[in-house]
């Protein structure tokens, strides 16, 4: 596996490998994220804004029927104080996240934005599942930049099976509008989900491959305690950080992100992400009082702070990118757009 991985030669086997071929997929996979983006990973802070969700995802702990959950909606003014206040020195952008709440868009997240945006140099993304066009375009206009938006399966009955937002069909058509209304979309699946097999696993690239991404993450499912699922097992954390490199080979140029859920999976998990061509960090700024309640799947779910982030990254002799993502992903678009310019062939007049 010297060359780029060929689409055809990406196989169940290889996925599922370990050992010396195991080895050869992680090194290729880091060696190509260094060749991309160099020995920088980018670093976001992640702030858990709402729980309330009118979904109900068999995998998820905020799904509307969990009636045990304490549900909570974050106050605007204290998390722009938290974030222009006290954040990390080593985050150069910012992620919003809630369940599926639009109550939460326009009274937290679309303020906080417009504050943020006034007196931060952050980059903005967004994960606040499918909305409608106007709380799109308002998010927008208001400063975020990137949308997060993950397709969870590549196999349609797989998706409806466990009761993902809507249907398939509309979670596409929204990752492919947004991305057509100028956002940067980084969608994601969940890797060792009950009911995926060797066909499931390798649609989660077919369908990667296909849509128009500037970044995928692979989450290993975490059963979560208080959901339909909760005796199911979690995926191997080989087959995660497997289907990580194998992302990072077929899709280079992809921001993939180190999910702290790989700690869950293995103590050290998070560090062999980054091994594994991960290339984006994420440190937990969620006030405390919340962060219990922000139920993806354990009560005890891991959660990193700046101090673990920043030795995993320094560990893996890596650095902090000075330059946001947002920055970052604006700079790339210029440079492609001055390189239509400059090869396109001269108008008659000027030839
Ligand atoms: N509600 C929004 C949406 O659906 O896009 C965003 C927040 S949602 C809670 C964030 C992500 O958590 C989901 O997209 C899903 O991939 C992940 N997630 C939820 N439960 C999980 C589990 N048990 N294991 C792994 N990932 C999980």
């Amino acid at each position: 596996m010297g060359e780029m991985v060929d689409f055809d030669l990406l196989d169940a086997e290889v996925l599922r490998s370990n050992g010396s071929v195991q080895e050869h997929l992680h090194q290729r996979a880091a060696d190509v994220a260094r060749e991309q983006f160099g020995n920088k990973v980018f670093v976001r802070g992640v702030v858990e804004i709402s729980n309330f969700c009118r979904e109900n995802c068999q995998y998820c702990g905020m799904r509307r029927d969990n009636s045990r959950l304490r549900r909570y909606r974050a106050e605007c003014d204290q998390l722009a104080e938290l974030i222009i206040g006290h954040s990390p020195e080593s985050i150069t952008d910012i992620n919003l996240q809630a369940g599926e709440d639009p109550v939460a868009v326009r009274e937290v997240a679309i303020p906080l934005i417009r504050i943020l945006r006034q007196s931060t140099p952050l980059g903005i993304s967004v994960c606040l599942g499918t909305l409608n066009q106007n709380l799109y375009r308002e998010l927008r206009d208001c400063g975020a930049s990137i949308y997060i938006l993950k397709f969870e399966t590549g196999t349609p009955a797989l998706y409806s099976k466990l009761q993902a937002p809507g249907s398939f069909e509309e979670r596409i058509g929204h990752i492919r509008r947004l991305s057509q209304e100028g956002w940067k979309v980084s969608s994601g699946f969940i890797c060792g989900l009950p009911g995926e097999g060797d066909a499931e696993l390798l649609e989660n690239f077919e369908l990667a491959a296909r849509l128009p991404l500037d970044g995928c993450s692979v989450s290993p499912f975490i059963p979560g305690d208080e959901t339909p699922l909760a005796a199911s097992p979690a995926a191997a954390i080989n087959l995660t950080l497997n289907c990580m490199a194998a992302l990072r080979l077929t899709r280079p140029d992809l921001v993939i992100p180190a999910v702290s859920a790989l700690n869950l999976a293995e103590t050290n998990g998070y560090r062999r992400g980054l091994r594994t061509g991960a290339n984006l960090a994420t440190i937990n700024l969620t006030p405390t009082p919340l962060r219990d309640d922000y139920l993806l799947y354990k009560r005890d779910r891991f959660i990193m702070n700046e101090e673990e982030v920043l030795a995993a990254i320094s560990a893996e002799n890596l650095i902090p990118s000075q330059e946001s993502l947002a920055a970052y992903y604006a700079a790339r678009d210029q440079a492609a757009a001055a390189s239509t310019i400059s090869t396109a062939p001269a108008s008659p007049q000027q030839a």
